[in-house]
């Protein structure tokens, strides 16, 4: 898809949701999941702020708060909750194809593809229980603090 299109079909999904919900089509929605859109990998809500700043436009973090969560409830977005770091939120179409390595050390995420393993996610069915979406972390230590702590230990021993 390109990014055209997807950003039609993003704005028309949020109507939609709004609509449903009889929620108002502010701009101001529109306008924060426009930013959203164009912000590559993960953001939190400052980087946003920041980031709408940049733009001159001036929007309360509490409505980019409010606005992400709806865009999470429609579904375009996603949020992840990366040990006890702000909340970052990832367009969907971006999230889904792909899992987070997440080292318990310095909290550095990583991202993977891993096709056959979210085929076999995908082709999954739980009784009584339908699947909306699945979020994988996997937890361990990055080789950069491996190699930080393997150096650390050698100092020791060497005292
Ligand atoms: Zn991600
Ligand atoms: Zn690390």
């Amino acid at each position: 898809m390109d990014d055209e299109k997807a950003r039609m079909a993003a704005r028309n999904a949020l109507t939609a949701f709004l609509e449903g919900k009889r929620l108002r089509k502010t701009p101001e929605r529109y306008a924060i999941l426009e930013k959203a859109l164009s912000l590559r990998a993960h953001f939190d809500i400052m980087a946003l702020y920041r980031a709408m700043e940049e733009d001159a436009y001036h929007v309360s973090r509490a409505t980019i708060y409010n606005t992400m969560e709806l865009l999470v409830e429609c579904g375009l977005v996603r949020k992840h909750q990366f040990g006890n770091r702000h909340a970052q939120y990832e367009l969907l179409h971006d999230a889904a194809n792909h899992h987070h390595l997440m080292c318990t050390e310095c909290g550095r995420i990583k991202e993977v593809k891993d096709t056959e393993l979210i085929k076999y996610m995908n082709s999954r069915r739980y009784p009584s229980f339908s699947t909306q979406y699945f979020s994988l972390y996997v937890y361990g230590i990055c080789s950069r603090c491996a190699r930080r702590m393997r150096s650390a230990a050698v100092d020791k021993n060497n005292k």
